[in-house]
């Protein structure tokens, strides 16, 4: 089972994750940042189980992030 990280303090709000994978992230309207959908807060990290069949996609979206806060294990 592989999970999505997201260290969402440092998110500077580009908006590349939702254009990628508009299933798990949204732009929060409060302070700008990308939320990642249905996770659950876990210390400073938001995290979601994702199924297998995402896993390549999510890594790509990872890879986009240009402050690299979104991690995929
Ligand atoms: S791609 Fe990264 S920096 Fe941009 S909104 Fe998503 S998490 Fe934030």
């Amino acid at each position: 089972m592989a999970k999505i990280i997201h260290y969402r303090s440092k998110c500077i709000g580009c908006n590349i994750c939702f254009e990628m994978q508009p299933e798990y992230w949204r732009l929060s309207k409060k302070d700008g940042k990308a939320t990642l959908v249905n996770s659950h807060l876990k210390k400073d990290t938001h995290i979601l189980v994702i199924p297998d069949d995402s896993i390549v996609l999510s890594k790509k979206t990872a890879e986009h992030c240009p402050v690299k806060v979104i991690k995929v294990f």
